[in-house]
This record gives C-alpha cells, structure tokens and sequence, in this order.
C-alpha cells in the first residue's frame, strides 16, 4: 500500500518536472524605453461559433450573434477613441459572417490574430492544417495581412510550419514565457491571460453551458474595482496584463462605459503600453530571445 502510494507520487513528480522543463520564464522583462507595463487588450471574436458547437439553446445563440452585429463595432470604436492598438482573435469562419467588422478592425490598426478556423482544433494533424490554413488565409484575404499570432489549442508544429510566432492561451506566468510542445521540438512564445481578466468570468450567464450555480451577472462596479487592483498589481512590479474581452459580452452599452473608465484611468499613470500583441510578442522575441 505504502510503496503503492510513493510509486504514485513518484509518477506525479517526474510528469510535474517534465512539464516544468518544458517551459522557460522571463523573469527580467525589459520593455521598451520608458514603458512600465504592456497591456494587451484582446477580443475573441467568437460570436455565436462556440455557442454552436456546444448546442446552447437558441438565446445563447443569439446573444452571440449581438457580438457579430453591434458588440464588435463599439469595441473597434472604444479602443480607437483611446488609440488603444488591440487583438482580435478570430476564427476563419467569422471572416465570412461579419467581413466588414474584421476589415474596420484591421482598418484601424488593431491586430486580427487567429482564434481557430470553427472554435476548435482537429485531432487529426492534416485537418487540423487545413482549419489552420484556412483561418490565416480567410483573415489574410480581408487584412491583406497572413496572422503571426494565434489563442488556439493548435499544435506548436502546426504553428511553426505556418509562420506563426505567439499564442495567447496559456497561464503558467504572469510575464510572456516560452513553452516547449510535449515532443520537445518546438518552442512558441506565449503571452499569457487569466481568466480572473476575462469579462465572460463575470458577465455571462449559462457561460460553456454551465449549471444554475454557475450563473453570474457581475455589476460593472464591482469588475471596474477588481480589475483595476490587478493592473496596479502589474503596474507596480512592471509586469503585464492581458485583458480578454468577448463582443458579445463586453459590447452591452454598460460594459463599454466600464471599459472606458478603466482604460481612462489606466492612461493617467506614466509608461502604460498599449500595443497588440503581435507588437509585444517581436519584442520579446528580439529582446528576450528563447536561447
Ligand atoms: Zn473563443
């Protein structure tokens, strides 16, 4: 029994420390001169993609849909009201159901990054290459631009074949760190988020189908407070914020007055950076490189 449950521990150790080697921290950040903190602000640009592919009832659907028609644009409109350079992840399919929002986006200069070709990632590796290769090129086709960047549970190899060089899906550190794939062969920069800095957290209702317990509709007081803390967190040790945001839930008029609150107050504390995430990512790459 007792040898039994070491050689149990002994297993769990070795997969913990094969999963730590696999990634390399930054621990000394270096910004650009005269920057103290990057905040990167993202959108997922999911609108009703997910929704599907869970089958939520009809009314989560729609609510998804609000992104697609109205969410997006006042997003596009707040982030350039406060010449915030954001990234809007967006998967291949919404490309062709709300083309002209991801043109006004890109318009704008804000980075249009992949977020998976239907909201999910084919086990099978040439499928999963053709849903990669056909998100980048239904973004390039109304960008003009092929994505670098990705928040995807896509492969590290998938990604390297195709020229990408960050995601932003992991949260193993507070700062952007390198992480391995499992094989050991590919490393991929990634700039993390968390989900205590996701609207979705505290302002979607029945979120990924969860139960009655689940259900939340924070007041925007109250995410206002907290998200404030997390930044002067940051702030004060120099850090990095990723603020997730979703259209279809942060584009409600309430959350919008939130959002322009916070970045307002964010601006009137010196070195904030505002850039996308492809901005950030060759930065460390040129800066930090993995070694
Ligand atoms: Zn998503």
């Amino acid at each position: 029994m007792r040898s039994d449950l070491a050689a149990r521990l002994e297993k769990l150790g070795s997969a913990a420390r094969a999963y730590e080697a696999r990634l390399t921290a930054i621990p000394r950040l270096a910004y650009p001169e005269g920057v103290r903190l990057a905040v990167n602000f993202t959108a997922d640009f999911d609108a009703m993609l997910l929704r599907r592919l869970l089958n939520e009832p009809p009314m989560q659907k729609a609510k998804g849909e609000f992104g697609g028609r109205v969410g997006i644009w006042r997003l596009i409109e707040l982030f350039d009201t406060h010449g915030v350079k954001a990234t809007i992840f967006t998967p291949g399919r919404i490309c062709e159901l709300y083309p002209e929002a991801v043109r006004a986006a890109a318009r704008s200069g804000h980075e249009v990054a992949d977020h998976m070709w239907e909201h999910r990632v084919p086990d099978d590796p040439a499928l999963e290459r053709d849903h990669l290769g056909r998100a980048a090129a239904a973004i390039e086709r109304l960008t003009g631009k092929r994505p670098v960047g990705t928040r995807s549970w896509h492969t590290h190899a998938a990604l390297a074949e195709m020229g990408f060089i960050y995601n932003s899906h992991g949260e193993a550190h507070h700062h952007p760190y390198y992480e391995r794939d499992s094989a050991g062969t590919h490393r991929l920069l990634n700039l993390p988020f968390h989900y205590s800095i996701d609207d979705a957290m505290y302002y979607s209702f029945a979120w990924l189908g969860s139960g009655n317990a689940a259900q939340r509709l924070s007041d925007t007081d109250r995410v206002e407070d907290l998200w404030w803390e997390a930044f002067m967190g940051q702030y004060r040790r120099g850090g990095y914020l990723n603020v997730c945001l979703h259209p279809f839930v942060s584009g409600r008029a309430l959350r919008i007055a939130m959002l322009d609150r916070l970045i307002s107050r964010m601006k009137t504390l010196p070195g904030v950076w505002f850039p996308t995430c492809e901005m950030l990512a060759r930065h460390v790459l040129a800066t930090h490189p993995a070694g």
